[in-house]
Order: C-alpha cells, then structure tokens, then sequence
C-alpha cells in the first residue's frame, strides 16, 4: 500500500456550489486543492472566480462515468481526501433527465468507490447523499436511522449511492462517509433553484422591473441552511477515528409559503400582490414535508448550524439587491 498526501484533497464536482465553497475552506485549512469538471478546458469555474480562489487551485477534467479517467485522476493527484460531489443535483430536473441524472449520481459513486476499492491508495471518501433519500419526513424529522422513500429520479440514484458506500466500508474496509445534507444555499445557487429563483424575482420587482413571480405549490415544507457551514460538515466527517454517516441540517421545518413571505418583507412588500400559482411548475411526485434532525453530527462531530431560514432569506436577498444596483448603475 502507498500513503497520499496528508494535505491534499481531490473535490469531484468542484465547479458546483459546495464544491467552490468546500475548496475555499480546504485552503484555508492549508491543503492543496485539486478539482474536476467534466471538462475544464471549457468550464467558466464562475463559482471559484466569484470567491477569488480560481488560481490556487488545480483542475482537471474527468466525468465520473468514465471508470478509467477515475483511476487515472486518483493516481496522478494522490489524494488523502476526495470529495465527491459531482452530480446532475436539482430534483426538478431529475423528472426530465432520469437517466442523466441517475448515471451521475448512482454510478459516479460507484466508480469513485471501485477506483478506490481496486487502487487501495487509504484515501477517504465523501460522498453527497442527500436528505431527498428520505422522502417525506414527518414533522420529528430524519435521523441516520430513517427509512428511506425516495420520490424523484434524483432520490432513487442517491439512495442506491448512499447504500452502495455503506456496503463498500463494510466489505473492503474504505473510510467512506455519506453526508445526508439536506437543502442548503448561497449566493453561488443557480437560478433554477426555487430559493435563488424568489430573491432574485424579488429583487426585480422592489426595482421596479418585473411585477410578478410564478412559483409552483406554497405548501411543501423544507429545511434550509447555508452552504458554508454545511461543507464545514464534509471536512468534519473525514477527521474522525471512525467513517460513518450523518444527517446535515438545521432541524427547523418551514414551508415555502413562510420563506416567499419572508423575501417580500424584506423589500416592504405584500407578497399575495405579487405571486402566482403556475401548475407547471409542480412536480411529477414531490416530497411535502422535508427536515432533519442533526443531533448525530452535533454529538460526534462538535458541528452546529447558525444560520436560519430567515438568515438564508436576507443573504440570499441582499446578494439580489446588490446585483440589481450594479446593473443599474451599469446602465446608467
Ligand atoms: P451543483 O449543481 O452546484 O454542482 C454539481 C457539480 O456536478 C457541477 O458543478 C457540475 O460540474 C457537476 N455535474 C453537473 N451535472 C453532472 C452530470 N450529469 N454528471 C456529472 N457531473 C455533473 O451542486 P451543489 O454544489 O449544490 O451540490 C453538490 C452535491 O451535493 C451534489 O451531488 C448534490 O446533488 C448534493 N446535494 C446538494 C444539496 C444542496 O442543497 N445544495 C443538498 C443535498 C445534496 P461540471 O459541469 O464542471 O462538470
């Protein structure tokens, strides 16, 4: 067996949201960082320009379909941590590109794991599973413990994931973690994201440049928190004696009617003024109530979440605001 480098860390996936902001707290902890992206000869990396860490890292291309660009990634970088967040993520999506989506989430990790398995180089592995594997919660939240019921393409491929790390720990003795994160947000969201989608819409129309938002069903219950401190989380579970999983999220349920109110507040507005209704936009089979309860990953990982729901809203508003006032004065 060969040792990896102690301080380097190998991110799947690192032009995505979590992958910049994981990146950002990898070198701040002083590791080299190395990235991929499917292809990074023509990858924008806007996500790491934004936070200003584009030149320190390393990047590569491989696609996790691609057992063979897995090896020799893994090999050439040698890394003790590899992060795998690589993904087709939204669950919207997901019911339009079952197959894409299911390939990358399902058989990217069990590429990543076979590449491991067969390389036996003692990395450590975390791998993005997702609070969707449960399905609905009820109001006393997910644990570790919970059944899962997936109920979208996007749930089904990160369920067999998931299950495919545990059975890989077990019979070949990885140190693999699964992170069930449940939603978390930045400012580095696209827009095609419900949350970015409102306070951006928000920000037009306190501008005076739109006067309507159309969002799909105001009843569906969620747990929001920040990116930042969920990819704290990942770090977390690769330095602990013994791999395991854990439940990331803040435990507070709300609905995404309380989180559209919110928004509105924010700039002075009613928002029954402004919202609409739009049936195309539900999903095929959506998951009603979503939280989970992190009390594992505050006993054995010291993590606690700090922001809330209504500081996601203001951050995520205050970006939109700040964005609208460029334009503007671009235009002027
Ligand atoms: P993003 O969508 O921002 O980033 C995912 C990255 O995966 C992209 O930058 C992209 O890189 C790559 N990717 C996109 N489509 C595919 C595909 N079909 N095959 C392979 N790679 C692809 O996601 P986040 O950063 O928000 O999330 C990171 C991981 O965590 C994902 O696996 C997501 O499913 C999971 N997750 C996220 C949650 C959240 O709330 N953000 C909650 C729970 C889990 P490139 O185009 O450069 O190749």
């Amino acid at each position: 067996m060969t040792t990896p480098e102690s301080k380097r860390a190998l991110i799947f996936g690192i032009s995505g949201q979590d992958g910049a902001l994981l990146a950002r707290l990898l070198l701040k902890r002083g590791y080299e960082v190395h990235g991929t992206s499917r292809d990074h000869e023509v990858a924008s990396f806007a996500n790491l320009r934004r936070l200003g860490i584009y030149d320190q890292v390393r990047l590569h291309s491989a696609s996790l379909g691609d057992y063979r660009a897995i090896i020799e990634i893994i090999s050439a970088v040698r890394p003790a941590e590899i992060y795998n967040l690589a993904a087709q993520s939204s669950v919207g999506l997901s019911f339009s590109q079952p197959v894409n989506t299911i390939n990358s989430t399902m058989f990217g990790a069990i590429n990543v794991l076979e590449a491991l398995r067969f390389l036996k180089l003692g990395a450590r592995l975390y791998n993005a599973s997702s609070g969707e594997c449960f399905g609905n919660t009820g109001s006393q939240g997910a644990t570790e413990e919970s059944a899962f019921h997936p109920r979208s393409p996007y749930a089904v491929g990160k369920a067999a994931a998931h299950w495919a790390v545990a059975n890989y720990r077990d019979s070949f003795d990885l140190y693999a973690c699964s992170g069930l994160l449940f939603n978390h947000e930045s400012t580095l969201r696209p827009r095609r994201f419900v949350t970015r989608k409102i306070a951006a819409g928000v920000a037009e129309i306190a501008g005076g440049r739109a006067e309507r938002l159309k969002l799909g069903q105001l009843d569906i219950v969620r747990d929001w928190g920040w990116a930042e401190e969920y990819v704290a989380a990942m770090w977390l579970m690769l330095q602990q004696g013994t791999p395991a999983d854990y439940v990331v999220a803040t435990g507070e349920p709300h609905a995404l009617r309380e989180f559209v109110e919110e928004a509105f507040r924010y700039v002075g507005l009613d928002w029954t003024k402004h919202v609409d209704y739009d049936p195309a936009l539900s999903r095929p089979s959506d998951v009603a109530f979503s939280v989970g309860r992190p009390d594992k990953a505050r006993a054995e990982l010291g993590w606690t979440p700090r922001a809330r729901m209504r500081d996601v809203v203001k951050r995520l508003i205050e970006e939109e605001l700040r964005l609208s006032r460029d334009l503007a004065s671009d235009e002027l």
